[in-house]
């Protein structure tokens, strides 16, 4: 019988987050599959834990799937953790667990801790819906287009950052998303924890103070794309309205029909305003 697949959230910080489970499953495995082997011995001995340890991480991914797969087809089970965290959010999990889902092999989640639900938990901002990034690209293009993208997003949208480039990705925020306000958890669990929420512009101002691990959380746009579409058409007059659709070259029929629409009324309505177009 094939063994099972355990992804191990461990601590972002403070090590009594750890799980009694996460405990009891990272001792009884065959194998601990580890982003950083020996980031993974220092928790492991901290709790009196010795287990054969196997690197698994962004760059051997593809290749350490194919063996860790092989291992529990063979009976063993095995336990995937990250240097922090929940695996497989923005850590080395994801190609694995659909590896071992297409060999039949159950994959069992073992929750704890993970920065970006506990800096969204604090921060003050929606948390009714939100949007995960991940890291921005490092590419300035790809970043900013990114940032392009989420322009107009309503929900919390949440990055993870590096303290070297959290500058430059603010400002790029400020010119693309605007003065929004933003929410900077730092170093959740540990000794400096800390949460800044203010203006992009007010944090720009001290950023040279600011160190440590980040999750940037940004207000969603009070805006969506077609809500601004529908405050713009309904700033038009209905000669403009027109211009406007027939500058796009639609016909004088889908012209009445996209403007009766766009502003809630009766085809007819538009219809008479425009007899001797
Ligand atoms: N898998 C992890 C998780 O569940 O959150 C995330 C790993 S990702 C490689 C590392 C990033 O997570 C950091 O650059 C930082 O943005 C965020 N992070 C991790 N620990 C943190 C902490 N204690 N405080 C603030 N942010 C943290």
């Amino acid at each position: 019988m094939a063994g099972k697949l355990y992804l191990v959230a461990t601590p972002i910080g403070n090590l009594e987050d750890i799980t009694l489970r996460a405990l009891k499953v990272l001792k009884e495995v065959d194998l601990i599959a580890a982003e950083d082997t020996r980031h993974t011995l220092g928790l492991l001995n901290h709790f009196g834990i010795s287990k054969p340890l196997i690197s698994y991480y962004k760059q051997n991914e593809r290749a350490k799937s194919e063996t860790l797969i092989k291992q529990l087809l063979a009976g063993k089970n095995v336990a995937v953790v990250s240097d922090a965290g929940t695996p497989g959010i923005s850590d080395p999990g994801e190609e694995i667990v659909k590896n071992a889902i297409e060999n039949g092999v159950e994959v069992v989640p073992i929750p704890g801790a993970c920065a970006l639900v506990n800096a969204l938990i604090v921060s003050g901002l929606s948390t009714k819906e939100f949007c995960f990034i991940g890291f921005l690209s490092a590419v300035k293009k790809e970043k900013r287009e990114k940032l392009e993208q989420i322009k107009y997003e309503t929900k919390t949208l949440i990055l993870y950052e590096a303290p070297h480039k959290l500058k430059a990705t603010l400002e790029s925020i400020l010119e693309i998303l605007g003065d929004r306000n933003i929410v900077l958890a730092r170093e959740i669990t540990k000794i400096h924890e800390e949460f800044i929420r203010d203006k992009v512009s007010n944090i720009l101002q001290n950023i040279n103070e600011i160190k440590g691990e980040f999750v940037l959380l940004i207000e969603g746009s009070l805006e969506s794309k077609s809500d601004i579409k529908r405050r713009k058409i309904n700033e038009l007059t209905l000669d403009e309205h027109y211009e406007f659709y027939k500058k796009q070259n639609y016909s004088k029929k889908e012209i009445i029909k996209q403007i009766a629409k766009d502003r809630n009324v009766n085809k007819n309505e538009i219809y008479q305003c425009f007899l001797d177009k």
